[in-house]
């Protein structure tokens, strides 16, 4: 490589790294929009809920084929990516395969590592290519992924694969100029893999072969530094949030919900009749949210909105949801894809308002998540239950679910009737006070 081309490299990495700083910088911002809510405590479970989750992939198993093939993936991109260190010390400085001296047989064993599991990412790539085009599985072909969402599993899918063909091309040329009498590169690296494409280079010029492996060099960095800024606008952000997202997860058993502390205290009041109104709590200590429920992505919390920007919109939540399988209008899959979407749109105006949101007379509710999904919701757990990265919709759902009740009285009608009985008779039936066990008489 020239001076030219090092300082060529050098202002590539800097213009892909800005570009990625800028957009987790404005991930940040947006996550930041939510409310505060603590998820400080306990360090010792959350570390552990990250290393087998985000790390061990263990819910992703529970689906063998997909959880596999998944890890065939996941460990191919973390495990090649480490050979990025060696691309961009080489870029920068001019020399070849600089590590291969100082580690030896282990650079060896390194290389042969990384080609298997660029080959078996190949492989598990096609595997998902065609499930998700060819077999069609059901969650893959739901209404949830129309339009930019389907393309972008796809577009996932090849770039994938490209980055690997590349790799191995690279290494092929690589192993071609090592093997010339003379040695054009020193030699470096053992290739169980692309030994058996090197012979496609058999018969061309050093000169040739050198400029091939230039072009697949530079390609395959220049893919990688697309692929690092497409995340941002792609579902596979998941790739780095799933290990925040699972640190930060709610450790509560699922079937426990967030009580408002004074709603709770004045239901406590309201059903015991022995119960002192005057034993209150201090009146700032329960006192009440200005705003009861969300409406709106900034009334979720910074958990919720992490958990939008992590889904990686596989529709695990959405086969499992008993609303969703009896044809009601809810999927869950939908409900993080919407608040995504929300949050990225208030995001925009931000940006394009310097740094303040101007109202745009949109709201999650009802923009993009209607009353009807959130009343489908029979708050069962299966979606959290099933979610590959620990994402909750059933927390964004009652949320908004309180807002409706508590700020527009707008419950179904058959739940207002049974507001109405608790608030007047202390249960859910249209008995009075007196008779509030007459239920157990009717047949
Ligand atoms: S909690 Fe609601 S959204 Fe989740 S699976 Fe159950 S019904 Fe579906
Ligand atoms: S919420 Fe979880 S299960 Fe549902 S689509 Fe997103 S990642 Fe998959």
């Amino acid at each position: 490589m020239s001076y030219l081309d090092n300082i060529l490299f050098a202002i590539l990495l800097i213009v892909g790294f800005g570009f990625f700083a800028a957009s987790v910088k404005k991930i940040i911002r947006n996550i930041n929009l939510g409310v505060d809510v603590n998820r400080k405590d306990n360090s010792k479970a959350r570390w552990k809920n990250m290393a087998l989750i985000a790390l061990g992939q263990s819910k992703m198993v529970r689906r063998p084929v997909a959880g596999i093939l998944h890890i065939f993936v996941y460990v191919g991109f973390i495990i090649i990516n480490i050979e990025l260190l060696e691309i961009i010390i080489d870029g920068l400085f001019g020399t070849h395969r600089i590590f291969a001296p100082y580690l030896g047989v282990v650079y060896d064993v390194l290389i042969a590592s990384f080609e298997i599991l660029a080959i078996l990412v190949i492989f598990a790539v096609t595997v998902f290519w065609i499930r998700r085009n060819f077999i069609r599985l059901k969650r893959f072909i739901h209404s949830d992924l129309k339009g930019f969402p389907k393309s972008d599993a796809n577009y996932i899918l090849y770039f994938e694969t490209v980055l690997m063909i590349l790799f191995l091309l690279m290494n092929a040329s690589d192993l071609h100029l090592q093997s010339v009498p003379g040695g054009v590169f020193h030699k470096a690296g053992s290739f169980p893999i692309s030994q058996f494409i090197a012979p496609i280079f058999n018969g061309m010029s050093n000169e040739l072969v050198m400029l091939l492996f230039e072009v697949f060099w530079w390609l395959h960095i220049v893919g990688i530094l697309i692929f690092m800024n497409y995340l941002y606008f792609s579902k596979h952000l998941h790739i780095l949030l799933a290990f925040p997202n699972t640190y930060f997860a709610n450790l509560n058993p699922e079937g426990q919900f967030d009580n408002l502390e004074s709603v709770t205290k004045e239901v406590k009041l309201m059903m015991d009749p022995n119960a002192d109104p005057f034993a209150a709590a201090p009146a700032d200590e329960n006192a009440a949210p200005s705003k009861f429920g969300a409406s709106d992505v900034q009334d979720l919390n910074w958990v919720q909105l992490l958990n939008a920007y992590t889904c990686t919109e596989c529709g695990r939540c959405t086969s499992a949801c008993p609303a969703n399988q009896t044809g009601k209008k809810l999927s869950p899959r939908k409900i993080m894809m919407d608040t995504r979407d929300r949050l990225q749109e208030v995001g925009k105006n931000i940006d394009a308002n310097k740094g303040v949101f101007v109202p745009d007379n949109k709201t999650l509710l009802n923009d993009y998540i209607t009353p009807e999904e959130l009343w489908a919701c029979t708050s069962c757990n299966a979606c959290v239950e099933e979610c590959p990265v620990n994402i909750s919709p059933l927390s964004i759902i009652m949320d908004m679910r309180r807002y409706l009740v508590m700020e527009q009285s707008a419950a179904p009608m058959s739940l207002n009737a049974m507001m109405t009985n608790i608030e007047n008779n202390g249960a859910p039936w249209q008995y009075s006070q007196q008779d509030r066990l007459n239920w157990k008489n009717e047949n």
